[in-house]
């Protein structure tokens, strides 16, 4: 390559100076990126884009950034690890938003997160409209996890706990005496309470249900906790004398109402059989009190423009906003029914400026249909990032380098130009914007481009190019340059007849989130996408509508690969009401006998499982270790090499490579065990080596170079080819489950699925599965795709990629718009006729692909 300096025509250009990066595959790379402009870092996957941009330039960033906020972080420094890099000049603070999820808390939601939330609770502490004779509450008494808001007899949750009437008495024909009363508990305890009823003058050998009502009431519910006098061996009838007489007790005992006593023993028992025993009595209903708005009733009787904060905090982004533009019209406020005096005008008007500001980043950047109460953890990783990118520029930073990972991720080709919008306004207002991105619309639209490659692994780790994108078009070895200057790929595209199908299944009023009973029809033993904006439905239908109605239908022959991933431990109470889908599925019975979703969930919650043993190879490469001469003189077995078995770990981090570190004013971190220097194991386990190398060598290893490692062992590299076709080369193999993006996790699932024999009669559902490959290794993927629908099975896939969609059998797309305004099939066919409907607004980009 001809050595140009980029620079030299616009010697003022401020720039960041990257000399001898080394991490990861990086060769001592010398590269020189401008500041103040949105540069797309681009390459196959696995060619070190990621090692450059996040490894090296925000690693050294968030280094310096350590160092001058808290001297004593050395320590953390030297554990978290310094880039290897010889020097970076010029460099801003650093933003990270890569798309790791890194779990946000369970009651995170979009309104907290974006800081609408503050906002909004202010507007209806200041300018709510209040019942007559109500005082004025403070912001945070909307809140519904505060102390001051949360609805008291539920605390915020939203449910509570009920103790039914036909759970504590299931036959009430019984006496008390024959334990009409199930709920109470056996035993001496049992009898006490039924002893303390016949002191209170309860008769106990007559039905339940011939007790008068009220005294049936008293036991059940009572609150109370009276003493009452105990005498044993006396008959009922000598007992109310005694009791009459006031003769002397044999002792005194505590009273516990039927539903008192279940609720106590729940919440407090010692015992886990009788917390357990007590549950079996109790149901989780929505809160009596609040309605299941989780807030207190005075804050609930606060409006504004007729609605409780709950109802605003409940609506589509887009419809605040609307909701909140009345307010600036003239003449709002300034008659009934909402007269409010000229200074809560002014103070409204204020507000609400200040919240439609905060929220427009936010609906441009198509997220319009979320909604403030929506948790982050239900959105997806794409909806993750564009959030806390909507809440960057909001934070009106300047003078910072962001460094994003695949912005574009989730996006319809329609929302691209607003993505770009938002990127050009951090750049424009004084920041610089480095994005590691697939898209070829978005990285067009960058002012320059540094090409990472040219292949994967060690076949990479090089600048191809460096300069303005159009320079690109003559650096022959780049695999991006054939994509984004003829689209093609410079290979001629296979072309495959588009399949008719030999059947079709068929769905019918489909129901669950914004999906209203939409009808929709697919082609077996064919390739369909979904298509459409973001938020119109598509992840609804492929994650819910499809696989829930055919569970239904073809209940035992459904089997899921998603079976792993441990649920969230939670209380019941924290769950949301189930929320079902509903309709109706119809097709040949014996045509789809297996359905298969990959998703984009996690493969595991702990850094104990990760892709080596999530695959299944770790057992393989475990039992050749305990096959070397060494161990079977030491006598260590497979086990002895799992870093979850005792004997082979390292007992300091008990083999999770990773300690936690407590950082004062700062979010604890996970730093490298000392004790064994991040490989998990004990000493005499790194004694063994397979061909030179230890356990942990190997789990460091990248699968390709994995593969040549065990190149002769057909066994494992059966297992490894699976994961280098879904572009997974460059994965190391014991990258912790945690640490996977969604499309990563997604992509060794589908791995694993392709490693079994195809059977022909597999539903295969998947959510974006080109997310975070480069245009290359998407194609590479679709073929395999392909490949399982020439075995007989059949594909849905949602896909944004028109490249992708261009040459599958069958569209559907859904919309017209996002939430509400979505969840319509707008058109149904071939890739050609979707292209032709006018009413779509997949089809104007489904036509350029295709052309
Ligand atoms: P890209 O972002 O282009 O997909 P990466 O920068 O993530 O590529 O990876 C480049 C190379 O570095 C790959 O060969 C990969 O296996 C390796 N690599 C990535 N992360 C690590 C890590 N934490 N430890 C060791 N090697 C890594
Ligand atoms: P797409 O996949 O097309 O981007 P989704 O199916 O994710 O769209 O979303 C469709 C609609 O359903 C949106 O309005 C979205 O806010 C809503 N939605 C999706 N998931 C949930 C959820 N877990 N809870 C509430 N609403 C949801
Ligand atoms: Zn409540
Ligand atoms: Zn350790």
């Amino acid at each position: 390559m001809t050595e140009i300096d980029p620079f030299a025509e616009s010697p003022g250009l401020q720039r960041v100076t990257v000399r001898g990066a080394r991490e990861h595959n990086l060769r001592s790379i010398d590269v020189d990126i401008p500041r103040d402009a949105l540069v797309a870092f681009t390459g196959v996957s696995g060619s070190g884009k990621s090692s450059l941009a996040f490894g090296t330039i925000y690693g050294e960033a968030q280094r310096r950034f350590f160092e001058s906020v808290a001297p004593y972080a050395r320590r953390l420094i030297d554990q978290v690890g310094v880039p290897d890099v010889d020097s970076i000049d010029g460099l801003p603070p650093a933003v990270a938003l890569p798309q790791r999820r890194s779990g946000g808390t369970a009651r995170s939601s979009v309104g907290s997160a974006t800081t609408v939330a503050n906002v909004l609770r202010m507007l209806y502490s200041r300018i709510g409209t209040y019942p007559p004779g109500a005082p004025m509450l403070f912001a945070e008494d909307f809140s519904t996890n505060t102390v001051q808001g949360a609805c008291p007899t539920c605390h915020g949750l939203g449910r509570v706990y009920d103790v039914p009437l036909e759970l504590m008495v299931p036959d009430d024909s019984l006496s008390i005496r024959e334990r009409a009363l199930a709920a109470w508990p056996t035993a001496w305890h049992g009898k006490q309470l039924q002893d303390s009823l016949i002191s209170l003058g309860y008769d106990i050998d007559v039905p339940w249900r011939d007790l008068p009502a009220d005294k049936r009431d008293w036991v059940l519910y009572t609150q109370e906790s009276p003493q009452v006098p105990i005498f044993t061996d006396r008959s009922p009838k000598e007992v109310r004398k005694a009791v009459a007489a006031g003769v002397e007790p044999r002792y005194m005992s505590t009273f516990l109402g039927v539903k008192r006593y279940v609720m106590d023993t729940f919440a407090g028992s010692k015992s886990a059989r009788m917390r357990e025993k007590a549950a079996g009595f109790m149901v989780s209903v929505r809160c009596p009190s609040c309605g299941g708005k989780r807030l207190k009733p005075e804050a609930l009787a606060v409006t504004f423009e007729g609605a409780d904060i709950t109802e605003v905090s409940a609506m589509p982004l887009d419809d605040v906003v609307r909701l909140m533009e009345k307010v600036l019209a003239p003449g709002w406020g300034a008659s009934a029914p909402h007269e409010l005096p000229p200074e809560k005008r002014l103070a409204a008007q204020r507000l609400v400026t200040e919240l439609l500001g905060r929220l427009a980043p936010i609906t441009d950047l198509g997220l319009g249909y979320l909604s403030l109460d929506r948790t982050t953890s239900t959105l997806s990783s794409g909806e993750l990032q564009r959030m806390r990118l909507a809440t960057q520029v909001l934070s009106r930073l300047f003078g910072v380098v962001f460094v994003l990972d695949e912005p574009s991720a989730g996006l319809h080709p329609a929302d691209t130009e607003a993505l770009l919008r938002i990127l050009r306004s951090l750049r424009d207002s004084g920041n610089t914007v480095y994005y590691v991105e697939h898209s070829l619309d978005v990285i067009r639209a960058a002012d320059w481009i540094v090409d990472i490659g040219p292949g994967a692994g060690a076949d990479g780790g090089t600048v191809v190019y460096s300069g303005e994108i159009d320079g690109l078009r003559d650096v022959e070895k780049s695999a991006t340059r054939r994509y984004l200057f003829d689209g093609s790929g410079g290979e001629p595209r296979e072309k495959r007849a588009r399949r008719s199908g030999d059947a079709r299944l068929t769905l019918e009023d489909v129901r669950r989130n914004n999906l209203a009973d939409v009808s929709v029809s697919f082609p077996l033993g064919a390739f369909t996408a979904i298509t459409g904006v973001s938020g119109s439905g598509k992840s609804t239908l492929i994650n819910h509508g499809i696989p829930d109605l055919l569970r239904a239908d073809l209940a035992s022959r459904t089997d899921e690969v998603d079976d792993e991933s441990e649920p969230l431990a939670q209380d019941p109470l924290d769950a949301e009401a189930p929320v079902a889908t509903t309709g109706r599925a119809s097709g040949p019975a014996d045509r789809v006998r297996r359905v298969v979703q990959v998703t984009q969930k996690p493969i595991g919650r702990t850094p104990r499982s990760n892709v080596a043993t999530y695959t299944g190879v770790f057992d393989r490469i475990r039992s050749r270790f305990a096959a070397t001469p060494e161990a079977r003189r030491r006598r260590y077995g497979a086990s002895r090499f799992s870093f979850n078995v005792a004997s082979g770990r390292c007992p300091v981090c008990k083999g999770e490579g990773m300690i936690e570190v407590e950082l004062l004013f700062l979010p604890t971190v996970h730093a490298p065990c000392t004790a064994c220097g991040g490989t998990r194991y004990n000493q005499e386990t790194l004694e063994i080596r397979l061909n030179g190398k230890t356990i942990a060598d190997v789990l460091a290893l990248s699968v390709t170079s994995a593969r040549a490692f065990f190149e002769e062992d057909a066994e494992i590299v059966q297992h490894l080819d699976a994961l280098l076709d879904v572009g997974l080369g460059y994965i190391s193999l014991g990258q912790s489950a945690t640490e996977l993006s969604g499309g990563e996790a997604q992509r060794v699932k589908l791995a694993s699925e392709l490693r079994r024999a195809p059977r022909g009669d597999t539903l295969y559902l998947l959510d974006e599965p080109t997310s975070g490959l480069h245009p290359a290794d998407s194609d590479r993927l679709i073929g395999h795709l392909q490949r399982l629908v020439d075995g007989g099975n059949t594909v849905i896939v949602v896909e944004h990629d028109m490249r992708v969609v261009a040459e599958v059998d069958w569209v559907i797309d859904l919309g017209p718009g996002a939430g509400d305004a979505g969840g319509q099939v707008v058109a149904a066919g071939t890739p050609e006729e979707v292209a032709g409907r006018a009413e779509s607004r997949t089809a104007p980009f489904l036509q350029a692909a295709l052309a």
